[in-house]
């Protein structure tokens, strides 16, 4: 029998008015009291039912239609991106997952509205979308290394809201997680990746440089979390420091969100009878 949750991520985890991000545990399993292996196997059991509903969203946006997912997630560096990507998402036919990962702006980028290399990664009807890092990197790592001035910041995140707002009657779904490590676990998972050489690829020296300024990262999440854990479009901050919690519950709010849009086959665009009778009268 697949265990389930006490209180789904859904809840446990949403971000209300006067959420603290500095009393959540980083490395505690809310709402899933049944350990790691059971984990797994309910992940397994979601990520079936996740194939299946996504089947049923791609249909309909191959048939005009034009709901989606977007799953925006964001989280300190080795705070378990990729592995959501990896193990989510890489239960579902890749055909219906659009992945868009976003870094240092390009000189391109940059001469433009910073939302407008958001605008063009949306995901399309039918599609689940992903960004691995966001438009919150916007008042994030720009927050903190002052690569614009307040002023040009501080009116960020009424956008982002309202940006979001479009998005949403639009017909897509936003599902907005945090991943939340400790501090301690980053070192760890830092040291790995110096003390394997098939790490080395995905240790960059600057992380080193952003992790010292850990206070400064957990102020401007705090303010992200404040500002623009909306109605439409709430934040989910979950605890990352065990990985298999982690993609348990992002599994979770994913299938939620495909489940949420409610979706039937798409009815047949032609005369079913007449069709078959066509076919079977050919002679071959
Ligand atoms: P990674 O996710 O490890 O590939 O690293 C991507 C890097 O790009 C991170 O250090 C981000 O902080 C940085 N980045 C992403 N978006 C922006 C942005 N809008 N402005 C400046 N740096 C960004
Ligand atoms: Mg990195």
């Amino acid at each position: 029998m697949t265990k389930s949750w006490s209180m789904p991520p859904g809840k446990a985890q949403r971000v209300r008015p006067g959420f603290d991000l500095a009393a959540v545990d980083a490395s505690s399993t809310p709402g899933w009291e049944h350990g790691r292996s059971s984990a797994e196997s309910k992940l397994e059991a979601d990520g079936n039912r996740l194939s299946e509903v996504q089947e049923r969203l791609y249909a309909h946006g191959r048939t005009g239609g034009s709901r989606a997912v977007l799953l925006v997630l964001q989280g300190m560096d080795t705070a378990g991106k990729g592995g959501i990507v990896r193990h989510v998402l890489g239960m579902v036919d890749p055909q219906g997952v659009q992945l868009h990962s976003f870094g240092v702006p390009t000189e391109r980028e940059r001469s433009q509205h910073y939302l407008q290399r958001i605008r063009e990664a949306l995901p399309a009807g039918g599609r689940i979308g992903v960004f691995d890092r966001s438009h919150y990197e916007d008042v994030l790592v720009v927050r903190v290394n002052e690569l614009v001035p307040r002023e040009v910041w501080e009116p960020r995140y009424d956008e982002i809201n309202a940006f979001e707002r479009e998005v949403v009657d639009s017909g897509t779904v936003i599902v907005k997680v945090m991943l939340h490590i400790s501090q301690q676990e980053q070192k760890a998972r830092l040291r790995e990746r110096l003390e394997r050489p098939d790490k080395y690829w995905k240790f960059n020296p600057k992380d080193v440089d952003e992790r010292a300024k850990w206070p400064a990262y957990q102020e401007a999440y705090q303010a992200v979390l404040d500002r623009t854990s909306t109605e439409h479009a709430p934040w989910h901050v979950v605890p990352a420091d065990s990985k298999w919690y982690a993609r348990l519950a992002v599994g979770a709010l994913v299938l939620a969100a495909v489940e949420s849009l409610d979706l039937d086959w798409p009815p047949a665009d032609f005369d079913v009878e007449a069709e078959t009778a066509r076919l079977d009268a050919q002679p071959f």
